[in-house]
């Protein structure tokens, strides 16, 4: 069965969000920890939270996926800011303990002309400070379309953090097919080559998740601008082979296309009439 969701609202809460899941075709959902510009994270409802895991099970969810804001980068050169990331995340990652066994993506960072070694060296830094035995959340390092001075253009530089990291088996990797093909991945022409390469340099074991986008801009542009399914340089024909890839077709999907919640039931329709997994 396709595993898919789409990016949803959480301001209404866990359980609100399981049923626009359903609602719109989906048995999972990626959800803003709280505003992505980094703001206070709303309050814990148990109650809430129980009903969501009720309808989780009752549904057969796969494994939903909470994402940090995109505005912190625990490898900026300012120590404050570093500070702010790291202290968000361990906030975050300690609220996720409420719907254990699940997903929580970040974005590595952007260097911002510290260059990409120092920026290895913080993030792993962070994450060493992050990370602690007990959590039972994964956290999924976001492959990055390579804006400016991103860190997790390459698969090697995913690695790289991996490998500096002493929790390590808390750590997965969340392949973004907007980001990797603007990254100069060739998942169109090439998919099977893209992801023998990811097994070589990362290992596909890491691979926990799949953000399922188009994009606005051609191979290799670096820009990371999101596009509706089908509608972009990707397109359904690769988009389809993605879904039903022997290596890819158990994960679960997150669309973050640029729609509204109607458009997310469309994709998540069309999408499903193309799984053959
Ligand atoms: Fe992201
Ligand atoms: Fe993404
Ligand atoms: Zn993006």
């Amino acid at each position: 069965m396709l595993t898919i969701g789409a990016h949803l609202s959480a301001s209404k809460g866990y359980a609100h969000m399981a049923k626009e899941a359903m609602s719109i075709g989906g048995n999972t959902f990626q959800f803003f920890t709280r505003n992505p510009r980094g703001g206070k994270a709303k309050e814990i409802d148990e109650k809430d939270v129980n009903e969501f895991l009720e309808i989780a099970t009752e549904n057969h969810f796969g494994k939903i996926l909470a994402h940090a804001p995109y505005t912190i980068n625990v490898c900026s050169a300012d120590e404050k800011t570093r500070r702010f990331g790291i202290d968000l995340m361990k906030d975050d990652l300690q609220r996720m303990e409420y719907t254990p066994g699940n997903m929580y993506n970040f974005h590595p960072g952007s260097h911002v002309g510290q260059g990409v070694e120092p920026g290895i060296k913080l993030i792993i830094e962070a994450l060493n400070e992050i990370l602690t035995k007990e959590q039972t959340t994964t956290v999924l390092l976001e492959t990055m379309a390579g804006k400016g001075s991103e860190i997790g253009r390459s698969f090697e530089e995913i690695r790289r953090i991996i490998d500096g990291v002493a929790l390590s088996e808390k750590l997965g990797v969340c392949l973004d097919t907007c980001h990797v093909y603007d990254a100069g991945y060739d998942i169109v022409n090439d998919l099977d080559g893209v992801l023998n390469h990811f097994d070589e340099v990362i290992g596909l074991d890491r691979l926990k998740a799949i953000h399922l986008n188009d994009s606005k801009n051609p191979f290799e542009s670096h820009k990371d601008r999101h596009e509706k399914i089908g509608e972009g340089s990707i397109g359904l024909v690769a988009l389809t082979r993605v879904i039903n890839h022997p290596k890819l077709k158990d994960l679960p999907f997150f669309l973050e296309t640029p729609n509204e919640i109607d458009g997310y039931a469309k994709e998540i329709e069309l999408l499903k009439g193309k799984y053959t997994g």
